[in-house]
């Protein structure tokens, strides 16, 4: 199984880490059990948030007794020192713990640092003092703030988004952390779903050698993937390439990433999942999002208040009550020509 160094924080986790975001899908029991496989398969990374509802619970439990086994690393969303204080103490206690491995300030809109009067980066370091965390990094989707991350010295590692269909924006940033000696953890490495091919996913991201990546995982068919790759880890082919090339020129431009960054929507818009249905629609089987529930998600698109909400916090700065729009249109077509 490969191994990789997460920069200056002396980390080692293994190439393929356990993404437990999607873990809130499913019952307390099958998360339990997914996670348990996992590590007995060697995938002894686990990354978690604060945000993920029941996602540390579930890996609290699952890794009940096995902690010196896992690297665990879980995010704050924290906008002050008070609020920092309460997430750690909440995710010690749902991890079931008294330390985290490397914790994370979760995609902030700045950079916090000592000194910039949100002392949030002070409770970091004081957190560290008291054992309570080991590292410490820094999640984001917006390039202004990963870059000023890394330029600041202050972080170990950055969690960022990396695929095949990177930007040469998103490269510069993989070159910087490596320069920099910080370890990078690449999420959204299938796109959050866009990309199918998960050897050629995880080829392409295998070419960096400090780039640690974590593969959100829900199903055991998903595991036994990740899983078969460990022990046979595919490399990149020309027809890997082909595969790549194609799915650049077909998603390169304006797409939506699914962060989910652009919620709550105050009309109940599942803008992350709405946003993307043309590409789904011609990237996965059409009976899967062709269904009433979808209809019904879709058609709420109509109920837009144009509060601008979504447009504001998009890390991507889409225009996404029109991009909405055109998906609605595009499913439209697709609902009016489906096989009866
Ligand atoms: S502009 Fe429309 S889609 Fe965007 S958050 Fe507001 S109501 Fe939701
Ligand atoms: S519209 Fe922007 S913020 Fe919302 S899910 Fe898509 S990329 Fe993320």
């Amino acid at each position: 199984m490969e191994k990789i160094t997460l920069g200056r924080s002396g980390l080692v986790v293994p190439r393929n880490g356990f993404g437990a975001l999607p873990i809130q899908r499913i019952s307390d029991a099958d998360a339990v059990r997914l996670i348990r496989r996992a590590l007995d398969g060697g995938m002894y990374y686990f990354d978690t948030a604060r945000f993920y509802t029941d996602s540390e619970a579930k890996l609290g439990e699952a890794l009940e007794g096995r902690r010196g086994e896992v690297i665990i690393s879980t995010k704050t969303g924290a906008t002050t020192a008070e609020g920092f204080w309460k997430d750690l103490a909440t995710s010690l206690s749902l991890l079931r713990t008294d330390y985290v491995d490397l914790y994370q300030f979760h995609n902030p809109s700045f950079c916090p640092k000592p000194g910039d009067g949100s002392g949030l980066y002070e409770a970091m370091q004081e957190a560290v003092r008291q054992g309570k965390v080991r590292h410490i990094g820094i999640t984001n989707h917006r390039q202004r703030v990963a870059i000023e991350a890394i330029e600041s010295g202050l972080y170990e590692t950055l969690q960022y988004p990396f695929s095949y269909l990177a930007s040469e924006a998103d490269l510069d940033i993989v070159e910087r952390t490596r320069k920099a000696g910080m370890g990078f953890i690449a999420m959204k490495g299938l796109s959050g779903g866009l990309i199918t091919h998960s050897a050629v996913a995880y080829a392409f991201l295998a070419q960096y050698p400090h780039v640690a990546p974590i593969w959100g995982i829900q199903k055991e068919s998903e595991l036994d993937e990740w899983l078969s790759y460990q022990d046979n880890p595919p490399a990149l082919t020309d027809e890997m390439r082909a595969v790549i090339e194609k799915d650049r020129k077909e998603l390169s431009g304006d797409f939506c990433r699914g962060c989910g960054y652009c919620q709550p929507c105050p009309a109940g818009i599942q803008i992350q999942d709405c946003n993307r249905m043309s590409l789904f629609l011609r990237r996965a089987p059409h009976s899967v999002y062709l269904t009433e529930e979808w209809l019904h998600e879709m058609e709420k698109i109509d109920g837009c208040l144009h509060c601008n909400h979504c447009v504001e916090h998009c890390p991507y700065g889409l225009d996404t009550p029109n991009l909405l729009v055109r998906n609605k249109e595009d499913f439209m077509e697709f609902w009016r020509n489906r096989p009866q």
